[in-house]
């Protein structure tokens, strides 16, 4: 008896979840009626359902605009600021943090410089930076549901550790370190593999049915393999590490210690710290026409078209690409989507390439989504 009665809570509850999530994806208030056309529910059972939760002040109403003109129907929307998470990225200079609600809009963002990549001291800056970012912002304690950050190296989740971070230059970090001076739940991830979660949110709903490469263009180079939805970490977390795929033997040094790999070649230092640039003046520069810039950037795009080739190769994707050196490639992608299409053994075209929609901020909304999602599986 008691089970029967477990069973029909846990169906009455996966109804109510299917109502919050036919409401999370409309992009406009949804009306009572349409609720029940739609997902072919009773009315009374949408009634219902919608009263619960509006009671838990996960929903409010909203206006129905009828295409036919005439009075606007009672509809109900998500109330997204019902609660928030925090995502945090650290990066070999910064700390930065981003508030973000239910539906992935940004509530606050804060960049500060790092003052120690070791485990127990980044723990308590981060610590004590969050503290200031709630108050600054006003943003409600009662209403976080966690803090997720990324770090840019790879991360075994089973024990509990950061293996290796060549761009921080440590190694061996245990997790736990970093989570115990936080007070509210902690989530760490691979920046890459947020990254691709971030971008797989900003996917159509029909587009998310296709799996993708996440390709991670910054000073370091990183990457994601997302299947039917979800990343896929490999045997020791570290599918993606796409940077330190050979691209060139005996090449150029990486920071990794071996020859040749995409970073080395592909790093965005190579035409900006290595040159004495900022992003901004290398990128107006090349658009000017320097002869010099012209050529390194050349080169760039040639790395680039084998490494995507590559991917395409394993995987046979669309290949995205990210990080915030993705934001400038726009001008240039016809001439990457041709040199990587000549390589191509199978094909001519290479519009599997795509940019991004978040060239900055794609890891913060993605690990912060790993509460979101959780949120939302258990309402
Ligand atoms: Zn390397």
């Amino acid at each position: 008896m008691e089970e029967l009665k477990t069973t029909i809570t846990e169906r009455r509850r996966q109804t109510r979840n299917k109502m919050y999530r036919y409401i999370y994806d409309a992009e406009s208030p949804v009306s009572k009626q349409q609720i029940a056309t739609s997902m072919g529910y009773s009315l009374p059972t949408v009634h219902q359902n919608i009263a619960e939760l509006l009671d838990a002040g996960l929903i409010r109403p909203g206006e129905v605009q009828k295409s036919t003109g005439g009075r606007p129907a009672v509809g109900y929307t998500l109330d997204e600021n019902v609660r928030y998470a925090v995502g945090i990225a650290v990066s070999a200079t910064h700390l930065r943090l981003l508030a973000t609600d239910v539906k992935q809009n940004e509530l606050a963002y804060k960049t500060m410089s790092l003052k120690s990549p070791e485990g127990d001291k980044i723990g308590e800056q981060i610590a004590e930076e969050l503290e200031l970012f709630f108050d600054e912002n006003t943003l409600d304690r009662g209403k976080v549901l966690g803090i997720g950050i990324t770090f840019p190296g790879v991360i075994d989740q089973e024990k509990d550790v950061i293996v290796l971070s060549p761009t921080l230059r440590i190694k061996d970090i245990s997790l736990s370190a970093v989570r115990k001076p936080i007070r509210y739940p902690v989530f760490i991830e691979n920046d890459s593999t947020s990254g691709g979660a971030a971008e797989w949110l900003g996917l159509s709903l029909k587009e998310r049915e296709e799996d993708f490469v996440y390709l991670f263009l910054e000073n370091g180079i990183g990457g994601a393999v997302f299947i039917d939805g979800k990343p896929y970490l490999g045997t020791d977390g570290r599918s993606g590490e796409f940077g330190h795929m050979c691209i060139v033997p005996e090449g150029r040094k990486c920071n990794c210690g071996k020859k040749g790999c995409l970073e080395a070649y592909c790093s965005a230092f190579r035409f900006t710290r290595d040159i004495g640039r900022t992003p901004e003046d290398f990128f107006a520069s090349l658009a000017a026409g320097k002869e010099e810039y012209v050529q390194l950037w050349d080169e760039n795009l040639t790395y680039l078209s084998i490494a995507i080739n590559n991917l395409r190769m394993a995987f046979d994707c669309n290949v995205i690409l990210g990080g915030y050196v993705s934001q400038y490639l726009e001008p240039y992608l016809p001439k990457l989507k041709a040199k990587t299409a000549e390589r191509n053994t199978f094909e001519t075209s290479a519009e599997y390439i795509k940019l991004g929609k978040y060239p900055t901020k794609a890891g913060m909304r993605g690990v912060a989504w790993h509460f979101m999602e959780e949120f939302i599986n258990s309402i």
